[in-house]
């Protein structure tokens, strides 16, 4: 008896970027996987916690995608005055993402098992900064923008971003699956027609290109985002074979990456004076400055000169 072949693995931990040229209209797929149980398993959070950082993963790589070429670092902070959540950080460089919250445990357990996004917040703010790499320059450039924390996610708050502050009418969707182990998403882009040389405020968020597009992005259903079997190209066919071309702009891997390193702690400490540093010595001569990002710990001597 012929056994059931099993379907072809589908490549998880990655993204797929793709334009419509005929509906004036960019995207991108991202699903994470075992990227995302590596982050996660740095810190012990609660599943609010960590289901609100799977959600900013998701996002911080769908966004990763503006940056020019792939080079430089997109930034997601959110923060609140006096939110059970008082920071959440992410950010992507080259594929790699990393993340961390800050939060209030006993606050957050009063919020119950599926707290809003208000509730987590409170009067909040989502900054996101893209540092592009310029070629050719030592310096790179800035951009930075920030905007309330509303409505009911923070897909949500950056679909807004991108609506308000940049009038490019976007779609941002944003999936966990039921144990938080599987994150995915979608982001939908109207291009200003002709992308270039014609002012962006021609942009409508009425476009009938663009509503049949956002119209598409709408049917793809959670379980489709997150389900580790279907493979991101295999999804992209789904959603858009009808359509007279779907241009493939290519896959980045994603991954854990974080930048620490013993290196890197002594130069965050050497712009403390002596005084300063003597401050933060410990009994045994150390200063212990841990990473939030991956939970590791770098005691450093107070003096600065040796490893331990
Ligand atoms: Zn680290």
């Amino acid at each position: 008896m012929a056994s059931q072949s099993a379907p072809a693995a589908a490549v998880n931990d990655a993204a797929i970027g793709f334009s419509l040229p005929a509906r004036h209209a960019r995207g991108r797929l991202v699903r994470l996987g075992p990227a995302l149980d590596d982050i996660l398993s740095a810190h012990a959070y609660p599943a609010p916690i960590a289901r609100l950082l799977a959600e900013a993963l998701a996002l911080t790589a769908l966004l990763g995608a503006m940056l020019k070429e792939g080079g430089g670092q997109l930034t997601m902070q959110a923060q609140t005055e006096a939110g059970v959540v008082d920071l959440l950080v992410c950010d992507y460089r080259g594929g790699e993402l990393r993340g961390y919250v800050r939060f209030d445990g006993d606050r957050l357990a009063e919020a119950g098992v599926l707290p809003s996004l208000f509730a987590l917040f409170g009067k909040g703010y989502l900054a996101i900064t893209f540092d592009q790499i310029v070629p050719g320059s030592e310096k790179g450039e800035r951009y930075q923008g920030i905007v309330p924390l509303e409505g009911d996610s923070l897909a949500d708050a950056v679909q807004h971003f991108f609506e308000q502050s940049e009038q490019i009418p976007s779609q941002m969707r944003v999936a966990i699956d039921a144990d938080g182990h599987v994150a995915g998403g979608i982001l939908l882009q109207h291009l200003p027609e002709g992308e270039e040389g014609r002012d962006r405020l021609h942009t409508r968020l009425d476009h009938p290109e663009w509503d049949h597009v956002r119209i598409l992005g709408e049917t793809v259903r959670e379980s489709e985002l997150v389900d580790p079997a279907l493979g991101l190209e295999d999804l992209l066919w789904r959603l858009f074979h009808e359509e007279e071309e779907v241009r493939l702009l290519g896959t980045t891997a994603l991954a854990k990456g974080c930048r620490c390193d013993f290196e890197h702690v002594r130069s965050v400490l050497a712009r403390f004076g002596p005084e300063e540093r003597a401050e933060m010595v410990d009994a045994q001569g150390l200063i212990n400055v841990d990473c939030e990002f991956c939970s590791k710990v770098f005691p450093v001597r107070g003096c600065l000169e040796n490893r331990i």
